[in-house]
């Protein structure tokens, strides 16, 4: 293969769930598109590294000129609440039921079985400071009376989870806050992402 081709495949098989042979496919598409076309990818993926940032508080990608995401700016989300999830899928499912209307923050990723080396790349310790202490990244008037661990119901979730439980277990002096998990109920092995509504409404409401 030529080379410039194997450089372009060996970046999108960088991105998550995408193997080599769709990286190859991706590649293969690219060269039969018009020059525009291209240019117009080129142009999105410059935009969004420039225009989209983090919010400072949740983690959750938003565009516009202030620190907080639109959720954590506004005033009416119940201000007892936080939901620690894996991924901004995750947020985006939880938002379409419209039962949740607590806070949330994004681990960005779970514990993989497989990886130690993954662990030190979830936001364990940012978690730690912001359920903490709220006020200080900008959620002012808040403080959370419960903390609802919401991973996956995958072998790699429930570890995250105990992982996530043991971090918040550690604030000293020990906080106010009391820590649940979503119901069972949810298919086990599935992802919050792919879970319909009403499945996940009630992993909500059954919280313990
Ligand atoms: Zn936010």
């Amino acid at each position: 293969m030529p080379d410039s081709i194997k450089r372009l495949a060996d970046l999108f098989a960088k991105f998550p769930t995408i193997g080599s042979r769709t990286a190859n496919r991706f590649v293969f598409y690219l060269i039969k598109q018009p020059k525009e076309k291209v240019d117009e990818l080129l142009r999105a993926i410059e935009e969004v590294k420039k225009n989209i940032k983090l919010c400072q508080f949740c983690f959750n990608p938003h565009e516009s000129e202030y620190l907080l995401c639109n959720i954590c700016k506004n005033p009416s989300r119940n201000k007892q609440l936080l939901c620690v999830i894996e991924k901004e899928a995750d947020l985006l499912s939880i938002e379409d039921t419209k039962r949740y209307n607590g806070f949330y923050f994004i681990l960005g990723g779970n514990v993989s079985s497989m990886k130690i080396s993954d662990v030190g790349s979830l936001r364990i310790q940012e978690l730690k400071e912001r359920a903490q202490n709220p006020q200080k990244f900008g959620l002012t008037m808040v403080n959370f009376s419960e903390i609802i661990i919401a991973t996956n119901p995958t072998q790699e979730g429930k570890a995250t989870s105990i992982l996530i439980e043991k971090a918040l277990k550690e604030i000293s002096p020990s906080p106010a806050f009391k820590i649940t998990r979503l119901a069972q109920g949810l298919p086990v092995g599935g992802e919050l992402e792919y879970a319909d509504e009403e499945t996940l409404e009630s992993a909500f409401e059954g919280r313990k």
